[in-house]
């Protein structure tokens, strides 16, 4: 580790679980939703937003350090899943913390609502195909996750599924959560790490960006007319969320739910936890071997000698 990082990135990454931890929810049944307030910044007030984005950009640049190592080494995967309310700042977060990573080994997926034929076929379906490869960090914009949520919120969604009917009882929500559960077993088992960030925005500060949107004409495209019908909705969600984290985080696929009302401590806690989650991998370049540095050798003394 001492030769890949310096001492300041070093000091860094012991300081990431400080920004992650309290956040981190790997044992769902203790969890309710109320105990993470939207405007939490830890001890961490407005004026310490000039140091925040200070750690931001060193945490940005740590992580393209991970990314290289991750790729190099070719073994294990990252998915990172992002779920949130229209304008907690998923899109601005994904942007900002994986501005440094080299494009080749990311690839970003959004999940919209399903098409024709995502519908005729099981709801997995449609991730499986955009996981990430060996070597390679990919994040979902929204996710299969969507199928605990939106749909449960919206039981039309559900009707829509042509599910056989005997599938439909009244523990359809059950079986999904224990289906997502096994699932994400199965990826970890696979060597793909897997890192669920709820961004947990408040009612109020929503509003306020609603109506930054509708107010300035430069951001006026964000805004669409859907996302106030899904707020008349606000409390069914936060429903739908606490029973998915209660049902979904565990040790090996943790929740992180990060408080979203104050953007730059949304950003500091995603980075630091992405961090974290690279950091554990104990990852190394491959080491090359001796009848492999008897070939490189060769080669330099063939160029050199041309
Ligand atoms: P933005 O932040 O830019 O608005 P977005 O993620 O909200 O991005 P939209 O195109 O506005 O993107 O919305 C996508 C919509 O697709 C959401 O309302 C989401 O609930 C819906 N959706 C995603 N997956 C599913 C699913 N499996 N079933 C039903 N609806 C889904
Ligand atoms: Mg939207």
């Amino acid at each position: 580790m001492s030769k890949i990082f310096n001492s300041e990135q070093q000091d860094l990454i012991g300081r990431a679980k400080k920004f992650s931890k309290p956040f981190r929810i790997d044992d769902g049944e203790k969890f309710h939703l109320k105990q993470v307030d939207p405007g939490n910044t830890l001890e961490f007030g407005k004026e310490h937003k000039s140091q925040a984005k200070e750690a931001l950009d060193m945490g940005v640049e740590l992580l393209a350090q991970f990314q290289d190592l991750l790729y190099a080494q070719d073994r294990w995967a990252l998915l990172l899943i992002f779920q949130a309310m229209d304008a907690a700042g998923k899109d601005g977060t994904i942007k900002h913390v994986m501005s440094g990573v080299n494009p080749q080994g990311c690839q970003v997926s959004s999940f919209k609502a399903p098409s024709a034929v995502d519908l005729d076929h099981d709801y997995l379906w449609r991730s499986n195909v955009m996981l990430p490869e060996r070597g390679r960090i990919g994040i979902f914009n929204r996710s299969y996750y969507e199928e605990t949520l939106v749909v449960r919120v919206h039981p039309e969604m559900l009707a829509r599924q042509t599910l056989p009917k005997a599938l439909l009882g009244k523990d359809i929500w059950k079986d999904r959560f224990r289906d997502i559960r096994n699932y994400e077993r199965y990826l970890t088992n696979n060597g793909i790490v897997i890192r669920k960030f709820f961004l947990h925005v408040s009612k109020e500060e929503q509003k306020k960006r609603f109506l930054q949107r509708l107010e300035t004409p430069d951001k006026n495209w964000k805004f669409s007319a859907n996302d106030i019908r899904e707020r008349a909705y606000w409390d069914d969600y936060m429903k739908a969320y606490e029973d998915t984290i209660r049902h979904t985080a565990t040790e090996r696929a943790p929740w992180y739910v990060v408080p979203a009302d104050n953007k730059w401590f949304t950003r500091v806690v995603v980075a630091a936890a992405v961090v974290e989650a690279l950091d554990s991998l104990g990852l190394h370049y491959p080491e090359v071997s001796d009848a492999a540095r008897q070939d490189l050798d060769k080669a330099r003394a063939d160029l050199l000698n041309e």
